[in-house]
């Protein structure tokens, strides 16, 4: 038997070409293949994906760290300030970079691009990307976990990671149960642009509808400041929002997040993503680990699902190098145990916050404007309560854990 120990990655998302360097960079003798159902388009095998992602500090570190942040640094735009506030109701809050003393609370680039980068730096440090190859079973009562792929392939590896997002009927045949709290809300993703040149502020604003973010990006003319929104809105309403055509899009959008930008000047291509709420009960059987949006997917209000995933990437590939170092085999449950005690203790803490987030801001009603209102009032008054959702947003709760 070779000493060369192989990696298989179902899933080609953000998550699992993330996995698929941070391994390739933390122990190069990792033969390490990726699967991705779709071609990829445009950096991405979902060419409809119009999202951003706000990334927080420690991710950018991360990025750095495999190369990558040089390269997506000119693509990003910088939050230094998030102006909180709530339709309807007078005052707001702003979080400001200057009171964490940090260059920025994080970071935002556009999926397309994001994608592109970490292809790109997947394919250059030698990771084998194959798609469209979808795999269609999962063997896990072999002496090794294997796939099967829909052209009738089977492919062993000493180690498994699930990347392939919300894939329930799976984690079924292995015997992982799954959490799932229907949340009853879409989000409408798409960009914006405003007349004028405000940079470097992000907007998160609790409507009755839901969070509705507006998040900066880097913008291509001097005249015109591009935003990428996230706005959250009942199952019900996607319809409605759905039907308008552009110019009734914009005059719902504008009422929503009112002038605090002035006139939309424009918006693009929209994409519709439900929210679901997902953990799976074990990450980890016989060879397969789950992880990126398989092990947990979040409500987008707080921006953590990615975070969470590099800073997993970058946990599980310092822990593999040291298997490897020891002489192990990297897919028994021995080598991977630290990994796991790690992810899920930073799983609980960002489900918890998100969770807390999302029920805070997303309910109905006058009863429950008061303790939104406080919620607000707090944010302003006391430091402590700021800093933790500031902290949320920039990762620094986990900066304590070494990037490698
Ligand atoms: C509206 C919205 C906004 C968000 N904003 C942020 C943010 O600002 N910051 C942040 O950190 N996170 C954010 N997130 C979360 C983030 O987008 C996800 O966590 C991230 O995209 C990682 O997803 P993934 O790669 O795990 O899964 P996916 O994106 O679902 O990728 C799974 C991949 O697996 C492939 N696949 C599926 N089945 C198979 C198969 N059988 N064979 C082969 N391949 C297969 C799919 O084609 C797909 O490419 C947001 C999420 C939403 C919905």
């Amino acid at each position: 038997m070779s000493d060369e120990q192989q990696v298989l990655i179902l899933g080609g998302g953000l998550s699992g070409l993330s996995f698929a360097i941070a391994l390739a960079i933390e122990e190069p003798t990792l033969d390490i293949t990726l699967l991705e159902a779709h071609p990829f388009r445009s950096g991405t095998p979902n060419p409809m994906d119009t999202r951003g992602s706000a990334l927080n500090l420690h991710s950018v570190e991360l990025l750095t760290r495999w190369g990558l942040w040089s390269a997506l640094e000119s693509h990003s735009g910088v939050i230094g300030d998030i102006h909180v506030s709530h339709r309807g109701h007078f005052g707001s809050t702003v979080m400001t970079a200057g009171e964490l003393e940090v260059p920025a609370l994080g970071y935002v680039v556009e999926n397309h691009e994001l994608g592109r980068a970490l292809l790109a730096r997947a394919e250059q440090l030698g990771v084998t990307v194959r798609a469209p190859v979808r795999c269609v079973a999962l063997v896990a009562d072999a002496e090794k976990p294997a796939v099967q792929t829909d052209d009738g392939e089977r492919l062993t590896a000493d180690l498994v990671l699930l990347a392939a997002g919300v894939a329930k009927e799976w984690f079924e045949g292995l015997g992982i149960g799954v959490e799932e709290r229907p949340t009853g809300n879409h989000a409408v993703v798409f960009n914006a642009s405003f007349p004028g040149a405000q940079q470097g502020r992000a907007f998160e604003r609790f409507t009755p509808h839901g969070p509705l973010a507006v998040l900066p990006l880097p913008s291509l003319t001097r005249s015109e400041q591009r935003f990428n929104v996230v706005w959250s809105v009942s199952d019900r309403e996607i319809e409605t929002l759905g039907s308008l055509d552009s110019e009734a899009f914009i005059s719902a959008f504008q009422a929503a997040f009112g002038w605090r930008l002035g006139r939309v000047s424009n918006v693009g291509q929209r994409s519709q993503w439900p929210l679901v709420r997902l953990v799976a009960s074990e990450q980890y059987r016989s060879g397969f680990l789950l992880v990126g949006n398989a092990a947990h997917t979040l409500h987008p209000v707080a921006g953590q699902g990615l975070n969470l995933s590099l800073r997993e990437a970058g946990m599980l590939a310092s822990e593999l190098a040291m298997a490897v170092r020891k002489g192990r085999r990297i897919g028994q449950l021995g080598s991977l145990n630290h990994y796991l005690t790690g992810a899920i203790e930073e799983q609980h803490f960002i489900t918890r916050s998100t969770d807390l987030l999302a029920t805070l801001f997303n309910r109905r009603g006058p009863l429950l404007d008061a303790p939104r209102n406080l919620s607000l009032a707090l944010l302003d008054l006391i430091p402590a309560a700021r800093s933790r959702v500031a902290n949320l947003g920039t990762g620094q709760r986990t900066a304590r854990n070494s990037v490698g």
